[in-house]
């Protein structure tokens, strides 16, 4: 699969003598294959609770889990169990995303009307693995728990978030 977006310089982590691969290795507390250093934010490859492992770019995730390893650092046994979210806004337009956004994906768009969209990104069986909110405020929870849900059936997804 060719890489899109943005490539992370794993040299820090590879000359450390840390598992690297499509970022630093982590495990569910941030935790390297080196057990006196963790790694938080773009860098860390980590296994998510529903995106399965992932490397993520969001400021919601480099804050979340950046605070998760500190306090793994600090003696807590907590795992990283955020599935993060982006947001950004342009002007008068604002949104809100989970998830796999990956323009080779189908989708399933459902208008909700005055310029609000849900766009729902599906894997090969048709289930739901990224969650876009355009103009759509208060609906990240909704739109994890579906991606935690991950229904087979399209129409399921309609009238889900409004
Ligand atoms: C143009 C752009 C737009 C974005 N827009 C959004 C958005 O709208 N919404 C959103 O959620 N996210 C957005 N992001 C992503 C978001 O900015 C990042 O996910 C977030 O900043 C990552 O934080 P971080 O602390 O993991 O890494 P960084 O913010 O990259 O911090 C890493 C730090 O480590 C330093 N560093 C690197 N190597 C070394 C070294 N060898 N020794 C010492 N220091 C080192 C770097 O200088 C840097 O200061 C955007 C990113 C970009 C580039």
């Amino acid at each position: 699969m060719p890489s899109w977006g943005a490539k992370p310089d794993l040299r820090l982590g590879s000359d450390a003598g840390l598992e690297v691969n499509r970022g630093i290795v982590v495990d569910e507390h941030l935790k390297t294959s080196d057990p006196v250093i963790w790694a938080a934010g773009d860098i860390a490859e980590y296994p998510d609770v529903i995106l399965g492992r992932t490397r993520i770019e969001h400021v919601d995730h480099a804050q979340t889990s950046g605070a998760t390893a500190g306090r793994s650092m600090a003696g807590s046994e907590e795992i990283y169990d955020h599935t993060p979210f982006f947001w950004s806004d342009a002007f008068e337009i604002g949104w809100e995303a989970i998830g796999r956004l990956d323009a080779r994906l189908d989708t399933e768009v459902v208008d909700l009307g005055e310029g609000r969209y849900v766009v729902y990104y599906l894997d090969d069986k048709s289930r739901p693995v990224g969650v876009l909110l355009w103009g759509v405020w208060d609906s990240v929870d909704k739109a994890r728990q579906i991606l935690a849900e991950a229904p087979t059936d399209r129409a399921e997804l309609r009238g889900r978030i409004v």
